[in-house]
């Protein structure tokens, strides 16, 4: 078998103070992966420049130039880590039979790439990196990413704990993550989302070497925000239930005015107002969750994902033969 082409995919956004150290442990791991005969020595790994303010892009000019181990996509402005990683997926996907992508600040330990390549030799087509321990995040980090995922759960997200996007995919998984033309990218739903065989490696996290982390709180929030927003329509769903749960109250409610009114305590005026707000309310709130339902189905059809994906066929060349007749 010939050895397979393998691309990692770095996405850069200011990191001209990583990049140096990055690149002599990637150069130490690919070379002895490319020894080993573990993989081809077309391979690379390539770093996408996303729209950094700083040196990071002339850095990675100056590292391909020293070395054609080393290569570089630039995007024309800051698009953020989800939008990067997908265009450096997308471009190695055309060169590459295998493609794992990873953080330039090496938190995710490349030891556990070895491992990764033995699952896709095994013949799973998607490799996921999982965070066995996050010693090294701070607490805040910790609780605050671990509880996203059990809320993703509990939402109807098919997510894999405590993975983020340090993840091996062939080419065929790209090829099919392309059909999937959504704006929002939350790319660590999709995966599970396009399916094949996969499976776990697990590493641990490590403290970030140089510099700081560019996903500070705000970006974080969106991040987690676009993740729920891109993947549930439970949210427009809850509105309907509490709908129902007020409009339920009224009835309650209703009895009891009724009854102060004829056992006489009340002031007049006060049955009819109280039934009409909780009335009114729960009737407002079910509409409300009512059109949320069809915003929900539109949103869906917007999204336009592929409705099936085929991974074996048993008479593959059945067009081949039936053509050359
Ligand atoms: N990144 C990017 N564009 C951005 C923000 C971040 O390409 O707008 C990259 C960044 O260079 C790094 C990766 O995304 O390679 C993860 O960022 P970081 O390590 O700062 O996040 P953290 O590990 O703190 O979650
Ligand atoms: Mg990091």
């Amino acid at each position: 078998m010939k050895d397979r082409v393998l691309y990692i995919v770095i996405p850069c956004y200011n990191e001209e103070e990583v990049l140096q150290e990055t690149t002599k442990q990637l150069k130490e791991k690919m070379n002895s992966l490319i020894q080993k005969k573990k993989i081809s020595k077309d391979s690379k790994v390539m770093y996408v420049n996303d729209g950094s303010k700083d040196k990071t892009w002339e850095l990675i000019e100056k590292i391909h130039k020293q070395d054609s181990l080393f290569t570089g996509i630039g995007l024309s402005r800051n698009r953020g880590h989800q939008n990067a990683l997908l265009a450096g997926l997308m471009t190695a996907k055309e060169r590459a039979d295998v493609i794992i992508s990873m953080d330039a600040d090496l938190q995710d330990d490349i030891n556990a790439i070895d491992e990764m390549l033995d699952k896709h030799q095994e013949g799973y087509d998607v490799v996921y990196g999982v965070r066995s321990a996050r010693k090294k995040d701070s607490f805040f980090k910790r609780t605050t990413a671990e509880g996203f995922y059990k809320f993703m759960k509990v939402l109807g997200v098919d997510c894999i704990y405590n993975h983020a996007d340090y993840r091996l995919a062939t080419k065929r998984v790209l090829e099919e993550l392309e059909r999937y033309k959504e704006v929002n990218l939350f790319l660590r739903g999709m995966f599970p989302l396009i399916g094949f065989s996969s499976t776990v490696v697990y590493y641990e996290r490590k403290e970030r070497f140089a510099g700081e982390s560019k996903y500070p709180l705000k970006k974080m929030l969106n991040f987690a925000w676009d993740g729920i927003t891109s993947f549930s329509i439970k949210p427009l769903r809850f509105i309907c239930i509490l709908g129902f749960i007020v409009l339920f109250i009224s009835i309650g409610i209703m009895i009891y005015s009724l009854i102060r009114h004829f056992t006489g305590n009340t002031v007049s005026g006060w049955t009819f107002l109280s039934i009409s707000i909780w009335f009114i309310g729960g009737l407002q709130l079910t509409s409300i969750g009512i059109i949320g339902e069809y915003i929900g189905k539109v949103y869906s059809e917007t999204k336009a994902r592929p409705r099936f994906i085929i991974e074996k066929d048993l008479e593959e060349t059945y067009e081949k033969v039936h053509k050359t007749k």
